[in-house]
């Protein structure tokens, strides 16, 4: 028998809709590329993305459309996301830290109709036009005032553009399942694949990341995504802070410690998200200024592994709650957010900082498992570890023209790629990537483990640590540090601060020192990189064991 209720698709356009009813003067601030502060609200965010919904359906914008994106986090991105999607064609957001040929690639791959840049980025798309056929045209986002000399052909100024759209247009209605945003993943290997959402998955997984155990958002909140909106789907925010109607803070290009600060404390942000490289820019401008973090009451570090002595920073320096995340661009893209749940009263404090470390539990639409190389199983005892796969309706059932083909087991699940343990209580924590574990004598080091440990050091700015290759024991760690200004630990130093905290054999066998750790478009740190420039070290323990 079926149930009586209404077929209500779940379509992005409703999220702005209630936004706009509910939450009408609940402001959105931006830094612009121009300069100023940009300052309206959710009412005019919702009545100019119909405009501009209105004008993409002038120029011949029609349903499954692509269009490309390459925008910093501001209202003009926010408009042209809502816009698009809500006529059933697909944002795609690019990079612009991404190489030309990755771009070109992408762009091409996605058969890209129209695109809309930022003035930031009017250079990048001058050099590659001729390689992207199939654009007909570029929206710059920017006023008539401040439109640029190019050579870009087929030029439109965004705010013309939406001076065209109709003010009494209004959404149409489509099936939910219709794809209305798409990212490609970064791939260490082979080329970029697209992940394409549709606006059922999109609603829900906002739904899942408000919810209080993750995210928390409330119209309360006053939330500045620094993620941007171009590295895999903003983790939400464009779509869970309007839900909630929260006022949103856009960093636009500006990501440094001083202009971070400067917008948390002027805008009483309390609430923000970023990759761990952000908030260790902000961490070192408020030593250096000696300033206060006051307002901030939660902050989401994910993207790549949150080190311990970060969340130490800033709970115990600033009162801030760290909340640990974890996902990828195939999941929407949270699978996990670290916060303490009930039943955990009779744990030491310890105990809980042990957990607090981890990665944390999955949201309701996630599901989780991990298995060994056979695919068994394995235990949720906190110690096993081993490849962790995921399920739900926001995660990936497949790449875009089916790069990479089957990407699911026979349950349904999708392999991460990650290695990670999970634990009584349901928290999950990543050992590594599984590319980058160290395989030392048939057992695995953590790379992760040991990066976080070695930052502990007061010394150290930021590590890597990578497998060498051994003659003995196939791989053993190499620990690469980029050391704080002014610091000059010796190797010894760093190595005698890791003793007792791990295991003997996983002692890195030697230390190097760099100027700066490489990094990838999305803020990694690109291991792939490192192994590159270190492939003919030569670890001291390897003449010994020849
Ligand atoms: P991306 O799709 O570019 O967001 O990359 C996803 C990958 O980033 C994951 O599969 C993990 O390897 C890594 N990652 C994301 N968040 C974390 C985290 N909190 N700790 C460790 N690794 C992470």
């Amino acid at each position: 028998m079926e149930g009586l209720m209404q077929d209500w698709p779940l379509l992005v356009h409703t999220v702005l809709d209630h936004a706009s009813t509910y939450h009408g003067d609940r402001e959105i601030v931006s830094r612009t590329v121009e300069g100023p502060i940009h300052r309206y609200t959710y009412k005019d965010l919702e009545r100019r993305s119909r405009k501009l919904a209105s004008a993409c359906s002038k120029l011949g914008v029609k349903n499954g459309d692509i269009i490309g994106t390459m925008a910093w986090n501001g209202y003009r991105h926010m408009e042209a996301w809502y816009g698009i999607m809500g006529i059933g064609a697909v944002v795609h957001t690019l990079n612009p830290r991404l190489f030309a040929d990755q771009l070109d690639y992408i762009v091409n791959h996605a058969e890209d109709q129209h695109f809309f840049l930022d003035l930031s980025f009017v250079p990048i798309l001058e050099g590659l036009q001729d390689r992207l056929p199939s654009i007909k045209s570029f929206i710059i986002m920017t006023d008539e005032e401040h439109m640029p000399e190019t050579t870009l052909r087929n030029v439109t100024c965004f705010e013309t553009l939406v001076e065209g759209g109709d003010d009494d247009f209004s959404w149409p209605s489509f099936d939910e399942n219709t794809a209305c945003g798409m990212c490609y993943t970064s791939g260490t290997t082979g080329n970029p694949k697209g992940v394409l959402y549709s606006h059922r998955s999109n609603v829900l997984h906002a739904l899942a990341a408000g919810q209080g155990d993750a995210v928390n958002l409330k119209s309360l909140d006053c939330v500045m995504p620094v993620v941007p909106m171009f590295h895999a789907n903003a983790w939400s925010f464009v779509f869970s802070a309007p839900m909630a109607g929260a006022k949103m803070v856009m960093p636009g290009p500006l990501m440094d410690g001083a202009s971070i600060y400067e917008l948390l404390d002027t805008e009483a942000v309390n609430l923000t998200a970023a990759v761990p490289t952000v908030w260790l820019m902000l961490l070192q401008h408020l030593e250096e200024t000696k300033k206060p973090l006051p307002k901030l009451d939660r902050v989401v570090i994910g993207g790549s592994a949150c080190p311990p002595a970060m969340i130490e920073a800033f709970e115990k320096n600033y009162d801030t709650q760290v909340i640990h995340a974890w996902g990828m661009t195939e999941m929407s893209p949270l699978g996990s957010l670290c916060t303490f749940k009930g039943g955990l009263d009779h744990l030491s404090e310890d105990q809980l900082w042990e957990i607090k470390k981890k990665q944390g539990r999955p949201p309701y639409m996630v599901e989780m498992k991990i298995t060994d190389d056979d695919g068994n199983v394995l235990p949720r005892d906190g110690v096993a570890f081993g490849h962790l796969s995921v399920r739900g309706p926001a995660i990936a059932r497949a790449y875009f023209k089916s790069e990479g083909g089957e990407i699911l087991d026979a349950d349904g699940f999708f392999d991460t790629g990650d290695v990670s343990t999970l634990d009584e209580y349901g928290y999950m924590g990543i050992t590594d990537r599984s590319k980058d574990v160290i395989k030392s004598g048939g057992e695995w080091i953590s790379s992760i483990d040991l990066e976080n440990l070695a930052v502990g050091h007061p010394d150290v700015a930021e590590a890597a640590v990578i497998g060498v290759a051994h003659p003995k024991w196939d791989e053993r760690p190499l620990l690469i540090c980029v050391v704080k200004e002014g610091c000059s630990p010796s190797k010894q130093d760093i190595l005698e601060f890791m003793t007792g905290k791990i295991a003997k054999w996983w002692m890195p066998d030697d230390v190097a020192f760099i100027d700066e750790i490489p990094h990838t478009a999305t803020g990694k740190i690109s291991k792939l990189e490192l192994r590159k420039s270190f492939v003919d070290y030569e670890l001291p323990t390897a003449q010994a064991a020849e």
